[in-house]
Formats: structure tokens, sequence, C-alpha cells
């Protein structure tokens, strides 16, 4: 079926009460029927409701409907990206283990990835997006996992997949991507190969700047890759803390079944139903707004690099761009979500044209309806040097912005009145 019908339809057979809408189940726990059942229910002998940390009937549906646009097999909903982000590498790893990622990431996930995850003792090694022949020499034994954005946030890069998916495969390691700015509406990382997708659902899932959550979602058959491979003993032993369940061995989706059953079991960071809920709204509306919020971002951006006061524009989309011929193989229809960003002469400039601007909402966030302008130096980046600034690509004169869905004139109108 097409993205567009399942992001309608997948993941909920109507309630009993027939309703159109998936009701929204507000509630902490579930009564069993006699303790029987409810021994099955723990046993994993019947599945069914336990309690609301473990799964609710909205967030399910959430799930499946989210895993079935990512082309996944299950999915795992959490309370944020940042927690479905640890989910995915925290179920992959044990202290004592390295990761390899990218260094073009969100600012959350930099700090989570070389400085908390540190403090379990998790070290994290990173490569350059655009250079992914770097991770030869960064994996070992105990390398668990190899993590990047399919389109980087906020460097705007375009992650070469099939080529970091083939250096993973041969050793046998755990692709995991945030594939947040894209949405699986433009990309499908999980297609190339990838084993793992995670998600910031805060950003155009929910589209409108609603709600705060995150999911995970995994391949199928992500089984073959986990038996037997002496990298992920936690899937292939017995689990003392599940009755001595061995993730390997069920006919249940492993990498989701154990993010469950282990770490939002025991760490709790869960999505409250009514977030989950506001997901479902936001997806029905995804693959339309996506196309929008691309159309827009292209037509600013062109209108961008001509501006005499413009040095330079940073949107895949964009034929002169260094990310194009990726945007090209892995964008559907080349089309290359809203999120640009552009280079003037100075620090006093960029903070005269954002303040200058009316339409644009000066915010820490992407993916809204409403256009976002940052001026990192200033705000996310403040504590940088110059020199660390033009080291992590962003310049003291870059201007991030995220184009909502405004119609395209009046936003390009807004720039050139604020540009003037
Ligand atoms: N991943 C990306 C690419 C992001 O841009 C963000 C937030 O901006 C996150 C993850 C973190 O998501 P959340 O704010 O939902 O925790």
């Amino acid at each position: 079926m097409d993205l567009q019908t399942l992001a309608l339809h997948a993941g909920y057979d109507k309630d009993t009460q027939s309703t159109m809408a998936v009701p929204i189940y507000q509630t902490t726990a579930y009564e069993f029927r006699d303790v029987e059942h409810a021994a099955n229910l723990f046993a994993l002998k019947e599945l069914g409701n336990i309690y609301t940390r473990l799964n609710n009937p909205t967030t399910d549906v959430f799930e499946k409907r989210f895993a079935s646009l990512e082309g996944g097999e299950a999915g795992l909903a959490t309370s944020s990206g940042m927690s479905a982000i640890f989910y995915a590498i925290a179920n992959a790893t044990e202290a004592g283990d390295n990761i390899v990622c990218a260094k073009q990431l969100y600012g959350g996930t930099l700090t989570q990835t070389a400085h908390t995850l540190k403090r379990f003792g998790i070290e994290s090694r990173f490569f350059n997006v655009h250079m992914p022949q770097e991770i030869e020499a960064l994996v070992d034994a105990k390398t668990k996992v190899i993590f990047f954005e399919s389109l980087t946030n906020p460097s705007i890069d375009v992650a070469d997949i099939d080529a970091i998916v083939a250096i993973a495969n041969k050793h046998g390691i755990l692709t995991v991507v945030d594939n947040t700015v894209a949405t699986p509406v433009l990309c499908n990382p999980l297609k190339h190969g990838v084993d793992v997708v995670v998600h910031s659902a805060s950003k155009y899932t929910t589209g409108q700047g609603l709600a705060i959550g995150g999911i995970l979602v995994e391949r199928k058959e992500l089984i073959n890759k986990l038996k037997n491979n002496p990298r992920y003993p936690q899937f292939n032993e017995p689990d003392h803390s599940y009755h001595g369940l061995v993730y390997a061995e069920v006919p249940l989706p492993p990498f989701t079944l154990r993010a469950r059953l282990s770490l939002l079991r025991d760490l709790g960071a869960v999505v409250s139903p009514f977030n989950s809920w506001l997901f479902i709204q936001g997806m029905e509306t995804l693959a339309l707004r996506m196309r929008e919020h691309s159309k827009n971002a292209l037509a600013l951006a062109t209108y961008l690099e001509s501006h005499p006061k413009v040095k330079k524009v940073n949107y895949p989309g964009l034929p002169s761009n260094s990310n194009y011929k990726n945007a090209q193989k892995y964008f559907d229809g080349g089309l290359c979500s809203g999120l640009l960003s552009f280079e003037v002469e100075s620090f006093e400039e960029a903070k005269k044209i954002v303040d200058a601007t009316k339409l644009y909402s000066l915010v820490v966030n992407i993916g809204d309806s409403k256009s976002i302008i940052t001026h990192p130096a200033s705000t996310t980046h403040q504590q940088l040097s110059n020199e660390e600034l033009i080291a992590c690509g962003v310049p003291s004169g870059l201007i991030r912005i995220s184009c909502g869905l405004e119609s395209a004139a009046d936003l390009i109108a807004d720039m050139e009145q604020a540009l003037a």
C-alpha cells in the first residue's frame, strides 16, 4: 500500500465502539480476567496490556502505523527523541563497548554520545559523514553501533547510506539512523539495509510543534543479523531479569521486544497516550506537509542563492549543493525537507536579519508548520570561539531556517525586507 494510505489506516482495527478516530486510552493499567490470564501475560504466553509503562492501545496504533511508514517490522515509542536514541544505543551495548557516530549530529545527540554515554562506560568514536571510509579504522570487536543522521541537523548534509551500511554489514555491526529531518515520506533508510531507525516525533511527525516524543523502528528480519552474532550476546543468552528469555529464540521482533521488556520497563521513558494520539493526527497529513515544506524550502533557498548579501546557501535540493547527488539518490523525488541555512557576512549582520523578520519565529525547534529562524552562534553554539564555530560548520554569520507551511511568496517577501 502507498505510504499516504498507510498513514491513515495502518495499525487500527476499529475498536468495539467502531470509532473513526483512534481513541485515546488514557489509563495507567488494565484489569486481568483472572490470575491465569495475568500470569500468561507476564510470561509472554499471551500478548496483551499490562501497564502503560509497557504498552498502551493508543501508543500501539502509533507504533504500528509509524513502523509501516518506515517499512519496518515493529516500533517502540518513547517519551522523546533523545530517549529513543538512548534506548537504541543502550539496547545494543554494554559498559566497555564503543559506538561509531557521524560527527554531523544534532547537538543533543552529540552530547549524549560524546559525554553522557561515556559515564556509562560506552565510548563514542566519530567519523565525517562525507567520508564513510574513516569508519574502518574506528571499528573493533567491541563496536556495537554505527550511528548517523540521514539528513543532518543543523549542518544539513545527506549521508551516503549504502556506503555506510556496506561497511557495517561487513563487520556484522548494527546501523542506527536518525531519520527525523527526512521523515519516512522522503527517505527510507530501512530499504537501504539500515537496521534500526530512530525519530524525534516532536518535529515533523506532530507537525505543529504540539508534543515531545520519539520512536524507534527495527527492520524486517533483523533477527538474522542478531542470531548467533558474537557481538550481541544480550540477544542470544538468557535474560535473567525476564525468566531467562532468549530474545533471538522467540518469534517476535527482537530489538523492540528487548527495548520494551528491559529498557522501557526499567528506565520508563514512556510516551503519554495523549501524545501518541497527537502523533497519529500528525501522521495523517505528514506526506502532504513534507511535500509543501520541501517546495517552500527550495523556493526560499533559490531566492537566497541569488541575493547579493548572502555568501552561501546550504540546501541539498539546490544543484549547486555538495549533497545534491546523495539527495537525488536517497530522497523521494529529490524533495529535501524544510531545513536550510545561509551565511551572511558577520555575526552582527545575522543578528540584524533575524531580528528584522516578522513571519519567522525565533525558536530552537524544527518541523513546525510555522516557519522558524535561529542564529546558532548567539544561541545553541554561543560558548564556541570563532575558530570552533568554523570547525563545526557553524560560522558566526550562519542563519538556520525551518521552512513552515506559509505561502512561499510571503516567506520570500519577509526575508527580502529583513535582508534590505
Ligand atoms: N534528533 C534530531 C535530528 C533532532 O533535531 C532532535 C531535536 O531537535 C532530536 C533528535 C531530539 O528530539 P527530542 O527533542 O524529541 O528529544
